[in-house]
């Protein structure tokens, strides 16, 4: 069997999704688990719903939701779906004041990637495939950390493979990304742009013959084409070198997404969805390796915090672990670290969770911090192209071994 992975922006709208349909004829509409993310910008949309909510403003909010719910409508009706009949839609918002924030979050977010795969699933049967819509907030079992669910693999694998494996099963299964649930029926979800982890997990349990993921780039380039106008694509890669990839900020496939694959060997490929025949980029065991170009990835949204022990007495290595306990519970994203005999910077995704942890740590340290900075990661560089990068901007910190250049820069 394969896994394929379609995007919010590959599932934007109704030409989207007869290019799926397009796609998945051409892979012989069999034996396929599909995972769709929310179309086009919805998550984001549902996320503003959560916080109008939130804030109290409930007429701003519905303004919002029926925005997205009339979206939806006319996808459908270009597709010839019935809303209503075909697809059930979400007649109340989701959302109880008494509940945690964050809670309230996955009730109403997961919803996207509902819609979408609805959409997708009544519309590939309607043009005579052989389809089941499958709802992973049943199926994919978390736990009930709310917007970033660890996911419990022993209870998924069992019952998502005691599905495949079922005598009846029809040719395509459609189904979600990004979303779970927990034991007592929460719907939770996995962390932004979380439905490439949920392929591979797929693939993973199911034990895939590869995973691809069909995106609107030409596969994995060695920089960003909105940043760079010269970027070159990269056909095969190790599994490492995607992880470290992704890990600098890459946005062609998510951090957690390597791992699952790698463990069973399990190649992934990255392909234009607007160019199924293309060749795109293959990561594998036998990929080829180290990148031989040049790499540049941007992490945004950054913050630089320096910590410098108050108390000179004692060495700054001893508080490592303190640091770190503080920077792990409050859930920061750590992208680079640097160390002086008295400092510790580290540069973390600027998240809502920053504040709360600088408060933290400046009962321990005496605390600086920059935001508004990017992380530019250089693989493969040489000395000239660390002198162009540095051209025109302000760094803040940088750290470069013989291949690799990484420098926090101003935004
Ligand atoms: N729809 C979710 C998001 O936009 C998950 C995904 O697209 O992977 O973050
Ligand atoms: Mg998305």
């Amino acid at each position: 069997m394969k896994v394929y992975k379609f995007g919010g922006a590959s599932v934007k709208n109704a030409e989207g999704v007869r290019n799926v349909e397009k796609i998945v004829r051409l892979a012989g509409a069999q034996d396929l688990m599909v995972v769709v993310s929310a179309m086009g910008k919805t998550t984001n949309a549902l996320e503003r719903v959560v916080e109008l909510l939130d804030a109290g403003k409930e007429e701003a909010a519905l303004t919002q939701w029926v925005d997205i719910i009339d979206f939806h409508v006319a996808v459908m009706k270009e597709l010839g779906l019935q809303p209503g009949s075909d697809i059930r839609l979400q007649g109340e918002i989701p959302f109880d004041p008494a509940l945690p924030y964050d809670e309230n979050y996955d009730q109403i977010v997961s919803l996207g990637e509902l819609m979408s795969t609805q959409i997708v699933a009544v519309y590939l049967l309607k043009q005579g495939l052989s389809v089941e819509w499958w709802n992973m907030p049943k199926l994919l079992r978390t736990d009930d950390t709310w917007r970033e669910a660890t996911v419990d693999n022993d209870t998924s694998r069992a019952v998502i493979r005691a599905g495949w494996e079922r005598a009846q099963r029809p040719s395509i299964v459609v189904t979600q990304g990004f979303i779970g649930g927990t034991a007592d029926g929460k719907r939770t979800t996995l962390g932004r742009e979380g439905s490439d982890y949920t392929a591979a997990l797929l693939g993973n349990y199911l034990d895939a013959e590869s995973v691809t993921i069909w995106k609107d780039v030409p596969g994995i380039l060695n920089a960003d084409p909105r940043i760079e106008p010269d970027t070159i694509l990269i056909p095969s890669l190790r599994y490492q070198d995607a992880v470290e990839l992704s890990y600098s900020g890459a946005q062609v496939i998510h951090p957690k997404t390597i791992r699952p694959l790698e463990n069973k060997r399990i190649p992934l490929y990255v392909k234009p969805f607007g160019d199924p025949a293309a060749q795109g980029s293959c990561i594998a065991e036998n990929g080829v390796g180290p990148i031989d170009v040049p790499v540049y990835i941007w992490r945004k949204n950054q913050i630089l915090i320096t910590m410098r022990a108050k108390d000179f007495a004692f060495v700054l290595e001893e508080s490592l672990s303190e640091i770190f306990e503080i920077i792990h519970r409050h859930r920061l994203k750590v992208s680079l670290i640097q160390s002086s005999a008295v400092t510790i910077s580290v540069s973390v995704d600027n998240t809502r969770f920053v504040a709360d942890a600088i408060k933290e740590l400046q009962q321990h340290f005496n605390v600086t911090y920059n935001d508004h900075l990017s992380l530019l990661t250089i693989r493969g560089t040489t000395p000239e192209i660390l002198e162009r990068a540095k051209a025109g901007r302000t760094i803040m910190l940088s750290q470069t071994t013989r291949r690799t250049a990484r420098l926090v820069v101003k935004e």
